[in-house]
């Protein structure tokens, strides 16, 4: 949602007109957030389903059941959806990591900061990264080794760190912060820098002055603690997460779990669609109604947008040797540039295999490919073969005819 309403050029208005339109934009996306939760609830009204405020945990009682605020409920169907949470840094790990706030605090801010530092190099870190600096927050990005989205494809996660400097993140590589503290013209954070290539074991100790917004975005964990889970008989792996199997069974019969909390392929579609297939399973009879979890494919609201599906190329030459494996990519600047001073490449690339060349994986990061990729999603759903995509005849002028003229 700020991404969507982040589409301006961040160099057209100085820090106090952002200051104003950050308030204008926070103020309208908690109003439409709030438009949202009343149409959920109001549909929860309609169906006639009962809603519990208030946290669950389970207890000790034969049959499974859920006690919530002093009072027990228990059902021949219980799911547990309880999703996530950001980790943390306790202060005896990083001295004044307290300071900081995560991706929830980031939806609070009520103003822009002036001067941000941004811990992480997962997706949560290069789109709060993103946002910050686009809207003219002086923005500084502390990753641990050189790259960011290093799970995804290595010819992404290169991109994606160049873009992060030429969009004017300032990324601190091979980097970690080792302590924050609190001075009267905002936080300190010390950073410790050591480049692994140099052979004497250097380490450079830097530091960021009046930032006053440090933001933790280095995972998440599931928010399972506490629910009494062992003791009911739900298995979780060793990071907590509740260990299902393809039809979202739990370790315990009548106990299922679906989104977040199971850890795999952590999206709001894919919660929804899970708990979608089970509610059929369970309620209409559809033995085999189950989620296919391969080839989901997501985005990432970087600058520019990062679209994904299946699998990379490395993870394709693992799965099938890398002489099954046919790459094809491209860079080029969008006809959009033509008209602009500061330009932006697209990059696409698919990872075929087989002789049919069964195009097995897509990846792209440019203008635009957030809104392309669901289309090419369902072609790679279908089986689609490099031959499909060179038997589609192009549209031009678009970036997307790139994957039908590949040569
Ligand atoms: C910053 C950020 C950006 C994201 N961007 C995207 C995106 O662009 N696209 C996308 O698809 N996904 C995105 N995601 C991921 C997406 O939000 C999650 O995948 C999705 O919300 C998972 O749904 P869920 O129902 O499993 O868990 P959640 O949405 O986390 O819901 C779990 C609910 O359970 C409640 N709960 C927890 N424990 C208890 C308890 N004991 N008792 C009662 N209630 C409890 C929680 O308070 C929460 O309301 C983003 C996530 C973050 C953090």
């Amino acid at each position: 949602l700020w991404n969507t309403l982040l589409k301006f050029d961040k160099y057209t208005h100085d820090l106090s007109s952002s200051n104003h339109f950050y308030r204008t934009l926070k103020a309208k996306r908690d109003a439409y957030v709030s438009h949202l939760n009343r149409i959920y609830r109001n549909n929860l009204d309609k169906a006639k389903i009962q809603t519990i405020h208030g946290h669950a945990t389970f207890t000790n009682d034969p049959e499974p059941t859920v006690e919530v605020n002093g009072r027990k409920y228990t059902a021949p169907h219980i799911l547990i959806a309880t999703g996530g949470q950001p980790s943390v840094l306790s202060d005896a790990e990083v001295p004044g990591a307290h300071l900081g706030i995560t991706s929830d605090g980031f939806f609070e801010l009520e103003r822009l900061p002036k001067r941000s530092v941004i811990v992480g190099a997962g997706y949560i870190a290069v789109e709060m990264a993103g946002i910050l600096s686009t809207l003219g927050s002086k923005t500084s990005l502390v990753i641990r080794q050189t790259g960011v989205l290093r799970n995804f494809d290595a010819f992404i996660s290169t991109n994606c760190t160049k873009e992060l400097q030429n969009t004017g993140v300032d990324l601190w590589k091979n980097s970690q912060v080792t302590s924050v503290s609190k001075k009267d013209s905002g936080l300190e954070v010390t950073i410790v820098t050591k480049d692994p290539e140099k052979k004497n074991d250097e380490e450079k100790i830097s530091t960021i002055q009046e930032v006053d917004c440090l933001l933790w975005a280095i995972g998440r964990q599931p928010n399972t603690s506490g629910l009494n889970l062992t003791e009911l008989g739900v298995d979780t792996d060793e990071r907590g997460h509740i260990v299902v199997d393809e039809f979202q069974n739990t370790s315990r019969s009548g106990i299922y779990a679906v989104g977040d909390v199971c850890g795999k392929a952590l999206l709001t579609p894919v919660a929804i669609a899970a708990g979608r297939k089970l509610a059929h399973r369970l309620f209409e009879n559809k033995k085999d109604s189950k989620l296919d979890y391969s080839s989901i494919p997501t985005v990432v609201f970087s600058h520019p947008p990062i679209g994904t599906v299946g699998l990379t190329e490395e993870e394709a030459v693992k799965l099938k040797g890398k002489e099954n494996v046919k790459i094809y990519k491209t860079s080029f600047t969008p006809m959009y540039y033509a008209l602009t001073t500061r330009k932006s490449p697209c990059i696409m690339k698919l990872v075929c295999v087989g002789k049919e060349e069964t195009v097995m994986g897509l990846h792209m990061q440019g203008l635009g490919c957030d809104e392309m990729l669901q289309g090419f999603a369902v072609a790679i759903k279908m089986g689609a073969t490099k031959a499909d995509f060179d038997r589609t005849v192009a549209i031009h002028p678009t970036s997307s005819e790139e994957f039908v003229t590949m040569r």
